[in-house]
């Protein structure tokens, strides 16, 4: 008998002829997610185990393999033989010590000799009878003790199902680039699309010196408790410091923050095309900040051709809050730092600027150089 992780797997079982390919994806991501810590991993029809762990790594297997999209649901439990005895002494290890409860048993293996019921009714009958402080109740129990006859003479054996991230491999909807400030939307939105399968490259724009170390600290905090999910390797950061001091010195203040949008988009989709990211994610929502409305939204787009995904689109700030707090952003991307968007923020951003207008002004400025000049200040760091 030996304790195993019983993963269970989600979406992936709807991709009929791709199947193989997202079960190949998924095994890897796991890897990824388990790397450092000593384990086995199997898969057996329909499902994986992990085993050959130290007991004390337990708890953080759980929960690294819940954070693996395309995990449906995960159970701590057992692998035994499957003979009556040894699924009784391993539901013996995941019975409540009180209380009512209920066996329940799935028979994978349908050439076994004793049908579901039988199985369920002898060990919930042995378990009785060794413990007068349980009592079965099939109807509502407070407890329940799983049986899951495998093939090859393996029995799993568990007591609970927690929930997993659900939605697809990260890496079987392609590849793309997030831009991740040190605020709250964007780790959502890197989340969001890593969720739906999109393998998520990240790039961070600075203002060095006008922001400092602490910043940039803080973005590659967050980038790492978001590559728990995205299972990102590294962060890109750029440097927008002479754009914004040529923006400043040029231009009309109240384009300030426009103006820069149009040249991170450039700069991203520069570096996306450049490493084979297919898309720009960023983490902008309708109408929540002055350059956020359509017209700002508009004058970004309207320099790049890559796709911009933009997965909090329509959610309320709350609902984004909601999320940052679940995945375990939050907390950091409150913290206080300066972005390299507030350094130079004008008292009164343009709300629904015109394009004739942005173009006009952005014509005072020597765009390629500057983009080239940017890109020259590109920096990797490893998360
Ligand atoms: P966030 O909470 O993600 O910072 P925000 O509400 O502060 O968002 P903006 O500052 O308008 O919104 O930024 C909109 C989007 O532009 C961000 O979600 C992010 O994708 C991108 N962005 C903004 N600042 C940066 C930056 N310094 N580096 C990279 N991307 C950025
Ligand atoms: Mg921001």
């Amino acid at each position: 008998m030996e304790q195993v992780v019983i993963i269970r797997y989600a979406e992936i079982h709807l991709k009929g002829k791709n199947r193989g390919y997202f079960e190949r994806v998924f095994t890897v991501n796991l890897e990824r997610a388990l790397r450092g810590i000593r384990h086995e991993l199997h898969r057996t029809s329909g499902r994986y185990l992990v085993a050959n762990f130290a007991p004390s790594e337990t708890e953080e297997i759980m929960e690294r393999v819940s954070r693996v999209f395309g995990v449906h649901s995960l159970s701590l439990g057992f692998e035994t033989e499957n003979d009556l005895d040894s699924i009784f002494y391993a539901a013996k290890l995941v019975s409540p010590k009180e209380g009512s409860f209920k066996v329940e048993t799935h028979r994978g293996n349908k050439q076994y000799p004793l049908n579901s019921m039988e199985i369920s009714s002898a060990i919930g009958g042995r378990l009785l009878s060794e413990n007068k402080a349980l009592k079965v109740d099939v109807h509502e129990p407070e407890h329940r003790v799983y049986v899951d006859i495998r093939e090859q003479g393996k029995a799993l054996v568990f007591g609970s199902f927690e929930k997993g991230a659900h939605g697809m491999p990260v890496g079987t909807a392609g590849k793309g680039l997030l831009m991740i400030s040190g605020g709250i939307d964007s780790p959502v939105a890197g989340y969001m699309m890593a969720k739906r399968g999109l393998s998520v490259e990240m790039l961070h724009f600075h203002s060095y010196p006008y922001t400092n170390e602490a910043a940039k600290e803080k973005v590659v905090s967050l980038a790492k408790i978001l590559s728990r999910y995205t299972l990102t390797e590294k962060v890109r950061t750029v440097s927008v410091t002479h754009i914004q001091e040529e923006i400043h010195k040029k231009c009309a203040a109240e384009l300030n923050v426009t103006l820069l949008r149009r040249f991170m988009y450039r700069i991203a989709e520069r570096i996306a095309r450049r490493e084979g990211d297919g898309c720009l994610i960023t983490g902008e929502s309708l109408g929540q900040v002055a350059s956020q409305t359509l017209e700002g939204i508009t004058s970004s787009n309207s320099v790049v051709s890559l796709p911009v995904f933009r997965p909090l689109i329509g959610f309320d700030k709350e609902d984004i809050i909601e999320i940052s707090k679940q995945i375990g952003t939050y907390e950091t991307s409150v913290l206080p730092f300066e972005d390299c968007c507030t350094v130079f923020l004008p008292d009164f951003p343009a709300i629904k600027p015109k394009l004739s207008f942005i173009e006009e002004e952005e014509a005072k400025l020597d765009v390629e150089a500057l983009v080239e000049e940017a890109l020259s200040t590109l920096e990797r760091i490893s998360l």
